[in-house]
């Protein structure tokens, strides 16, 4: 700066005097202080001179640390600045840098030298010569990518938090967590969640259309020969995983398709976090952020925001699962409510119908015949037995709910009961065929009546849906030194996989396939409880053909039940 020349606004570079006693900024700073201080600082403070043409004078040494270039790199080249400069800002930069802009700091995007995105405020002001005439600029440049960057996380993590908070459904808290996360945080971001039996890729977004084919390809591309290396140590630790510049090793996180990853190398990944999906102690599965080429270097503070998004998606999605839930089974206790309502109501209404016959032929003093008195105590001994078992499984249910259904063991041959059960379904007269198979004895530390009514609830389920006439078999084994094994098949209509595990449900009917019987959508489910409360299990086998076969073990007599 020419000592002729009166700085009239803004601030004034100190340019080194010749005594360097003189010119400081005060007397307790040295001239040589101040400008280490300048020098050292992460900010950069810089002169543009507008005549006799258009250069800059002078750059602290933050350039370096602003924008990746050295001050002498700036000023042996004038353009470099507007070179980083995104187009459509270039009018106002202009401004700015020709002191033309208000004296307002004023945020611009700018790209550093490493290629990634940076917002650097710019706080410019006019050096005017006597006549007022604009000869220069001076201007402090501070890279304010963090402050942005964080004021940008906050609004994003308020705008997922509000989508969130309306939404109960776990498809659209997927694609509104996502949708908001890319391009704010990520380029990319994909959501895998964990199955019953296998962690499922279920969202995948990008911010980029250019990208909307590889996308297409990596939401189909499901995790077939299971998780990568990277998901499965996230899953494993549950903590988040950073992976600053990803190997194409790492890139088998997105998929094990070699043409795919070569597609995804062509984009260019340049970094990702893997983060999991915690609510509390569970892990619903994890969220994936990708950075692509020309995107921010993820560091540890993303980690951490990468974090947070992830538990507020996840915490959506347990509150979805729960508002789900909740919904089934209010609506099962309706359906529950109706269905048990008619299981009761049709046995009572044929009791009183076999009772007003009598009645009225009482009364009008008709001789009945004895035939048809057996027949109507037939009937009604039927019917009250109905209306008994309904009501027993209720209490059951009951009991079974506040732990007070009471076992009587004794130790007793498997193959008695099972002859005792069958003995009971043949007298319903049911037309079908039913044996006993046993291999000999087998010898179990039961209530031989709950057992029993875990059989009879099998063979019941066995006449009610397979055909007249058909067989169905009871086989007595053990299956090693420690398990004894019951078996009840029949050549019905088999259950439907999808159902198989739910038919143990409380109140669960299979709605399709199998013909509508009666009952509660409760035998199974008692049934399962009380083998377990034996230690032992019911379960479903898988059946070459048609046919339902039911598999209840038990733990043979000389073992602990407990176990
Ligand atoms: P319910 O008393 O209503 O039959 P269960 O708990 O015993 O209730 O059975 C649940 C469901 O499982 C039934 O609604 C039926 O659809 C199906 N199911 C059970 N056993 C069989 C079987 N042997 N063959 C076909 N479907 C069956």
């Amino acid at each position: 700066m020419d000592d002729a020349e009166t700085p009239r606004v803004g601030l004034s570079i100190p340019q080194q005097p010749q005594d360097p006693s003189e010119g400081a900024p005060c007397p307790e700073m040295s001239w040589q202080r101040f400008r280490d201080l300048v020098e050292h600082a992460g900010f950069l403070l810089c002169r543009y001179d507008l005549t006799p043409e258009r250069a800059f004078r002078y750059i602290s040494a933050g350039a370096g640390t602003v924008f990746g270039y050295a001050p002498n790199e700036w000023l042996a080249n004038p353009a470099l600045l507007t070179s980083m400069v995104d187009a459509s800002d270039l009018p106002t930069f202009e401004a700015v840098l020709t002191g033309h802009h208000s004296a307002e700091p004023i945020t611009i995007a700018v790209r550093h030298k490493d290629g990634s995105p940076r917002w650097i405020e710019f706080e410019f002001s006019a050096v005017t010569d006597e006549q007022g005439v604009t000869v220069a600029t001076e201007g402090i440049l501070r890279d304010v990518t963090a402050l942005r960057r964080a004021s940008d996380m906050r609004r994003l993590v308020s705008a997922v938090s509000k989508t969130l908070s309306g939404s109960h459904d776990e498809d659209h808290i997927l694609q509104d967590v996502t949708r908001h996360v890319v391009p704010r945080f990520a380029d990319w971001c994909m959501v895998s969640l964990l199955g019953e039996h296998q962690l499922r890729r279920v969202e995948v977004a990008s911010a980029d259309p250019a990208h909307a084919a590889v996308i297409e390809r990596l939401r189909h591309a499901q995790l077939a020969q299971g998780p990568s290396e990277l998901l499965t140590t996230v899953l494993r630790t549950r903590t988040p995983v950073l992976i600053a510049q990803p190997t194409a090793d790492q890139l088998l996180e997105f998929t094990h398709d070699a043409d795919l990853r070569d597609q995804i190398q062509a984009v260019g990944v340049r970094s990702l976090i893997v983060a999991p999906l915690l609510v509390h102690d569970r892990l619903l599965g994890a969220m994936t952020f990708v950075s692509l080429a020309h995107g921010p270097r993820y560091d540890s503070g993303d980690v951490s925001f990468a974090e947070e998004l992830a538990a507020l998606a996840a915490s959506a999605i347990d509150i979805a699962r729960f508002s789900s839930e909740a919904h089934e089974a209010a609506q099962l206790r309706e359906e529950f409510l109706s269905v048990a309502a008619h299981e009761l109501k049709t046995p009572i209404t044929n009791l009183r119908g076999l009772g007003q016959v009598l009645m009225r032929r009482l009364s009008r003093g008709t001789t009945i015949d004895p035939e048809r008195v057996r027949e109507v105590l037939t009937a009604l001994d039927q019917q009250t037995g109905k209306v008994t078992r309904l009501i027993e499984q209720l209490l059951d249910v009951s009991r079974m709910r506040y732990g007070s259904l009471e076992l009587n063991r004794t130790v007793i041959d498997l193959t008695t009961i099972a002859e005792g059960a069958a003995n009971s379904a043949r007298a319903l007269g049911s037309g079908h065929n039913i044996h006993v198979s046993s291999t000999g004895p087998v010898m179990v530390l039961v209530d031989p009546l709950r057992i029993e009514q875990v059989l009879t609830n099998l063979l019941d389920n066995a006449i009610k849906y397979g055909p007249r006439a058909q067989s169905i078999t009871i086989d007595v084994d053990k299956v090693d030194a420690t398990q004894a094994r019951i078996a009840v098949t029949d050549e019905g209509p088999g259950i439907p996989v999808e159902e198989r595990e739910r038919i143990f449900d409380r109140f669960y009917q299979v709605r399709s396939g199998a013909r509508k019987a009666s009952g509660m959508g409760l035998g199974l489910y008692i049934s399962r409880q009380i083998a377990e409360m034996h230690g032992g299990t019911v379960v479903i086998q898988d059946m070459q053909q048609a046919g339902t076969r039911f598999v209840v073990t038990l733990p043979l007599q000389d073992q602990d039940p407990g176990k």
